[in-house]
């Protein structure tokens, strides 16, 4: 908790996001919530943290987020509880308390918790702007979902990153396939890393995703689920693929792209950034998970839906150079040399109306407040001294930032100083999402 100096420090793997990077942070939430609620998702809030079953059923006990990263503990009324490691488990227990009406869809923006090795990209503490979709296995609704992202990606400005989807089957069609994969494996014992030598047949799904070069090399020739589809999971597959196309979102079929639940059905997808180094290029994914209603107590309910992490996706602005937004500076400062009623009333007067405004505290001098205003990134220094004070007037000096007044200060009567600031013109970044 502390340096050697004994000063608190935050916990190691955790990040602060200040001001005005939080700012990029709140144009981006925003960006998300227009985004999606033009498509019909509303906002959920849910806790942090849940009962610990919650994710095993949920999320999967055979996950690494759940089984060897998740924050566990018992509170002191001795319950066990998790702090969320995702955002699919905590939407679909909720989705299993109130039961709301067909199709629901929610989105949400959390922190997300894993006891992971902190390293560049990775945290303990990452947060998430996602989506799920309750309600329906149209196969629409999966490309609705997937072009939803990809969209949002493109809105920040984002373009060099890949799309790859597959379709797990379900469970008509993926034991038959289970069994041949584990065939084909087990032929191949010897030529698997070490930890998949010993349990491919528990999960043989898991060697596809592996990222060793071994189960990699092996793999690449393996049976591929899509190729071993049912007739309603092909041709759902083919309907995901043709929206995808006939909405221009570019895609490729990755086989090896699995999630290692029964729960978890058809379409899977990911996207990574080319901007970023291949060990952190993942910027968000998702798929159907048909089965996860159940797994936590509700009725047989289809869903799908995606989780972008938003440090990855900042990080993938930065490498494009795109997304740089800049917080809008203030329409004035107040700096009051003659006692501080000014400063205390102006602000006020000109916050009522709408302006962005601060002043200095402590009665420092003009120099200091000067400087304090230019610091500030305000357009205009209003400026009262004793004379001014005397006579009821301001002086509204141009700053250098924004300076569209020719740099000539002015005098105006105190009962005009919002209106000189507003005909001042505003600072053109109000918008916000003003990208580089
Ligand atoms: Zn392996
Ligand atoms: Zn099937």
């Amino acid at each position: 908790m502390a340096d050697d100096t004994g000063a608190a420090r935050a916990p190691s793997g955790t990040h602060d996001v200040l001001w005005p990077e939080s700012y990029r942070w709140e144009v981006l939430v925003a960006a998300f919530a227009g985004h999606v609620e033009r498509a019909g998702f509303g906002l959920a809030h849910t806790p942090i943290f849940e009962d610990v079953r919650v994710f095993r059923r949920g999320t999967g006990e055979g996950s690494d987020v759940v089984g060897k990263e998740m924050y566990e503990f018992e509170d002191r009324g001795g319950r066990a509880l998790a702090l969320r490691p995702e955002g699919t488990a905590p939407i679909v227990r909720a989705f299993v308390q109130h039961r709301p009406a067909l199709p629901w869809k929610v989105w949400y923006a959390t922190p997300a918790f894993r006891y992971e090795r902190p390293q560049a990209g990775r945290y303990r503490q990452h947060h998430q702007l996602g989506v799920e979709a309750l309600g329906t296995e149209d196969a629409d609704l999966d490309v609705e979902v997937v072009a939803l992202a990809d969209g949002f990606y493109r809105s920040l400005g984002l373009s060099s990153f890949g799309l790859r989807i597959n379709s797990m089957g379900d469970s008509v069609c993926r034991p038959d396939y289970l069994d041949l994969l584990r065939g084909y494996l087990a032929e191949r014992r010897d030529e698997l890393c070490p930890e998949h030598r010993d349990r491919l047949e528990a999960n043989p799904l898991r060697v596809l995703d592996c990222k060793r070069e071994p189960c990699r090399r092996t793999t690449e020739g393996a049976p591929s689920l899509s190729d071993h589809l049912c007739d309603p999971c092909r041709d759902h597959f083919h309907r995901v693929r043709e929206g995808l196309v006939a909405l221009g979102v570019p895609f490729e079929i990755d086989h090896r792209l699995v999630r290692g639940f029964d729960y978890y059905t058809r379409t899977t997808f990911e996207f990574s950034s080319e901007a970023l180094e291949s060990a952190q290029n993942g910027i968000g994914g998702g798929g159907r998970y048909d089965g996860m209603v159940e797994m936590l107590g509700g009725p047989p309910t289809p869903g799908i839906g995606f989780g972008l992490g938003i440090e990855r996706i900042l990080l993938a602005c930065d490498a494009e150079a795109v997304f740089a937004v800049m917080p809008p500076g203030l329409d004035a400062f107040v700096v009051d040399v003659a006692g501080g009623d000014a400063a205390r009333d102006l602000t006020a007067t000109l916050r009522r109306a709408g302006l962005r405004a601060d002043r200095a505290f402590d009665g420092r001098s003009m120099k200091s407040q000067l400087k304090a205003a230019d610091r500030s990134g305000a357009r205009l220094a209003l400026i009262v001294g004793p004379e001014e004070s005397a006579a009821g007037t301001v002086i509204v000096r141009p700053l250098r930032h924004g300076d569209r007044l020719g740099g000539e200060q002015t005098s105006v009567p105190l009962n005009q100083a919002v209106e000189a600031v507003r005909s001042a013109g505003s600072s053109g970044a109000f918008d916000g999402a003003g990208t580089a």
